[in-house]
């Protein structure tokens, strides 16, 4: 078989790039080594990540809220198995909703592991591990990535969980230990803390949300603080023992000194994420990867293999899904003979806690690394009339404006 294009990869980057293509008339073909489109995002990640921080915040409410409102519900009471359900049935939806995308737009999806076998080659090995061949005149990477190991400590996805396992905990753990103050250990973390359990996170920095905005990092911990969420920067997880019926998790101070044990029923590793380039036969095929195994890109998305590109969380930039989308048809439309471009200058990030800390631009500490003058203008949520009919008091709206324009 022969293509115009054959992407590697069908989440956000490449289901995106997949139907961009298909729109300007390229003959598109997808390799998707999962049983299911849509990748992380979909099936793991952002949709299933989104439908329990609803739904426990829903569940809060109506335990702290309804009544401050007029509304006597009475204590609520958690359903896990339908929570846990709702998500499910929204993963289910979405991601049918790419299968039939595919559909509709003449994409062929093929299911196996994709790689480079050379330019202009697709080797799919199958599920069942026969291998074929595929021939494109362009091939696109965006395999994405991979939660980060924690170095001597075994994740089982039972008691020691990355965030797949985070999203189908059978029951609500007593102790929860999330090692990790990103956006993927908070917003877990704010799940079982609102379904009842104890949380404690465990950041190596001595902040929270590295990269973000320090104010706003700072603010969102004390109310995440204030929820009950305990924090414990400056300090790193050395180890867990999973040999009873109690985790025991070994803490150091991040700059060393004496160890102390906490107990968990479940420890969570959300030190981040990695890019996916197992056995992608890049090295064979000259595509290089630059120091953290990221697939190296031009300006044009080109790896350094001519008509061979790569999108998403595999190459450099923020690892999010809508990131990965702007490439993807970015991508498309420079295959199809057009000009596709990212302005990576207003990419927004938003971590869904309550309340939700947004931002897209530059944050102080970067505007004074690179000497640009500022105006900083602050306005509170608590004297805003319509958040204080929401009883949305909490946060605030930062702007910050060039000082000379
Ligand atoms: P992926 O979505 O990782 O897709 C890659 C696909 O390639 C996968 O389906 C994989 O099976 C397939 N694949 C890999 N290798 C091969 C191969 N050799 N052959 C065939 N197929 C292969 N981002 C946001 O913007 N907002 C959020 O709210 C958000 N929440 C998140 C919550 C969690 C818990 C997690 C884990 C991530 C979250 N993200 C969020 C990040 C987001 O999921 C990623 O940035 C996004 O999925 C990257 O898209 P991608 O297309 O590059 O890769």
């Amino acid at each position: 078989m022969s293509y115009d294009l054959v992407v590697i990869g069908s989440g956000p980057g490449g289901y995106v790039c997949a139907i961009r293509a298909a729109e300007l008339g390229l003959k598109v073909a997808v390799v998707e080594k999962d049983p299911t489109y849509g990748g992380t995002c979909l099936n793991v990640g952002c949709i299933p990540s989104k439908a329990l921080l609803h739904a426990s915040e829903m569940f809060e409410k109506a335990g702290h809220d309804f009544a401050g409102l007029g509304i006597d519900v009475g204590t609520p009471k958690l359903n896990l198995p339908a929570m846990l359900g709702h998500k499910d049935s929204v993963v289910e939806s979405n991601v049918t909703g790419v299968a039939y995308l595919f559909k509709k737009n003449k994409i062929e999806g093929i299911r196996g592991t994709g790689a480079v076998a050379g330019p202009g080659r697709v080797k799919i090995t199958d599920t069942v591990g026969e291998v074929s061949e595929i021939e494109a005149k362009a091939i696109v990477i965006a395999t994405g990535s991979e939660w980060t190991p924690l170095p001597g400590v075994t994740v089982d996805e039972k008691r020691i969980v990355s965030s797949t396992g985070a999203l189908s905990l059978p029951s609500v753990p007593k102790r929860m230990i999330v090692v990790g103050a990103g956006v993927i250990g908070l917003e877990l973390g704010s799940v079982w803390r609102r379904l009842g359990a104890e949380v404690t996170v465990v950041e190596f920095l001595d902040r929270i949300l590295p990269g973000m905005d320090g104010e706003l990092a700072k603010q969102g911990q004390r109310l995440l603080a204030r929820q009950g969420i305990q924090f414990k920067l400056s300090s790193k997880v050395a180890g867990v023992d999973d040999s009873g019926k109690v985790l025991k998790v070994a803490i150091e101070p991040a700059a060393g000194g004496d160890r102390e044990t906490l107990e968990a029923d479940i420890v969570l590793v959300a030190i981040g994420r990695r890019p996916y380039t197992t056995g992608l036969g890049l090295e064979d095929s000259g595509i290089a990867l630059d120091e953290r195994r990221r697939i190296v890109v031009d300006d044009h998305f080109q790896t350094t293999l001519e008509g061979v590109y790569a999108l998403g969380d595999v190459i450099r930039g923020p690892m999010l899904a809508h990131k990965a989308e702007d490439e993807g048809i970015a991508v498309a439309e420079i295959i199809a003979g057009q000009a596709g471009h990212v302005n990576y200058g207003v990419i927004p990030a938003v971590v869904y806690t309550h309340p939700e800390i947004a931002s897209v631009g530059k944050t102080e500490e970067e505007l004074k690394a690179a000497g640009i003058e500022y105006r900083a203008g602050k306005f509170p949520f608590s004297a805003n009339g319509r958040s204080r009919a929401m009883l949305e008091k909490d946060g605030f709206v930062k702007v910050l404006a060039d000082a000379a324009t």
